[in-house]
């Protein structure tokens, strides 16, 4: 079968793999689809000698049909429409009982994840626990499941914690594929969305999402843009979805007093000026990191009973076999969402 792996310094490579049996409690998936998700490009981006698992094929955005079921599987049958959780966990702990694998507090476990220590979702085949298995809804595609096995469930959760409404101006820094969802999602929940992007490509695509305004940071500060577009007081909500320490000041200072901010972009640190960027003005500030089982579950039934139009948000469907290119084009960071898709 063929896979793909990161070797270094902007350089993916696809191989060819030997084939997979599911072991005792595992099952072997189909690939149907698997999306390149932003926060791939750290690994990919990274020199060679910092390439951990240099043999294992990436991929953490996996949505398959089950093919095989290795012994004692119960709770998986093949046939199944499933997206992976792509974090293993020991299945025991507090975390992992609550669906959040990827907080497994058994640290022989806590490092294993899919499309990392293990195999990933950018293979023609794919083994993996039956516990980290998110049954798909029938309504959905098998390419907007892999969407939100990480990246749009990643933005659902977010919307979650600021319990966006329809009474909200939500501000997005950031429209890569976490921030474009969190803006269809956002709007979908009724929220006037703000969307903010050096791309010019990017925003376009964040008005077909339903954003309200765009904010490119090359017209002017895009805090004092924010501002004008509220009566000068900032938004009720703002997510941050790039990672960059500027983006994260500024989503803290674009919301308004008493609002409520998200940190989603990963890595990399932030420097407020904590009396007058967040303690005079009573913000709260979250952290959200990707989903638990549940939440994915949950978010596809969003998905589903509001029709909300994820795939719209897919640019390029790509055959493994392009994933080298495809890959380069998502480096430029003006694309849509790029997933891998077998026929
Ligand atoms: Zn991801
Ligand atoms: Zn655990």
């Amino acid at each position: 079968m063929k896979g793909v792996v990161f070797r270094g310094d902007r350089v993916a490579e696809v191989r060819d793999f030997p084939d997979e049996e599911p072991g005792p409690d595992h099952v072997l998936l189909r690939m149907r689809a698997s999306g390149i998700c932003g926060s791939d490009l750290h690994n990919y981006r990274a020199p060679a000698s910092e390439i951990r698992f240099p043999d294992n094929r990436v991929g953490h955005e996996p949505c398959g049909e089950v093919v095989a079921v290795g012994p004692g599987v119960t709770r998986v049958r093949v046939g199944d429409r499933v997206m992976n959780h792509h974090y293993l966990g020991c299945g025991r702990c507090k975390y992992c009982r609550m669906g959040y694998q990827q907080l497994c507090s058994d640290p022989a476990f806590k490092r294993g994840y899919y499309g990392g220590s293990l195999h990933g979702g950018h293979g023609d085949y794919m083994v993996c626990h039956e516990r980290t298995c998110v049954p798909l809804p029938d309504e959905l595609t098998y390419e907007v499941g892999a969407m939100l096995a990480c990246g749009s469930s990643t933005a659902y959760l977010a919307l979650l914690k600021l319990a966006v409404s329809g009474r909200d101006v939500l501000a997005i820094f950031g429209q890569g594929p976490v921030g474009v969802a969190a803006t269809m999602l956002g709007a979908a929940m009724g929220a006037r969305v703000i969307a903010v992007d050096l791309s010019e490509a990017r925003l376009k695509l964040a008005r077909q999402a339903g954003a309200w305004k765009t904010v490119n940071p090359n017209d002017g500060d895009s805090v004092e843009q924010i501002r004008e577009l509220t009566g000068g007081e900032g938004a009720d909500a703002t997510i941050e979805a790039v990672g960059l320490p500027i983006t994260r000041k500024q989503s803290a200072t674009a919301a308004k007093v008493f609002g409520r901010s998200a940190l989603v972009g990963e890595r990399g640190q932030a420097v407020y000026d904590a009396t007058p960027d967040i303690i005079h003005r009573h913000l709260t500030i979250y952290g959200s990191w990707t989903v638990s089982m549940l939440g994915m579950e949950e978010a596809a039934q969003f998905v589903v009973d509001r029709h909300v139009p994820l795939h719209e948000l897919i640019s390029d469907r790509i055959a493994i076999g392009h994933a080298v290119d495809a890959y380069r084009r998502f480096d430029r960071q003006d694309t849509g969402k790029m997933v891998i898709v077998w026929q």
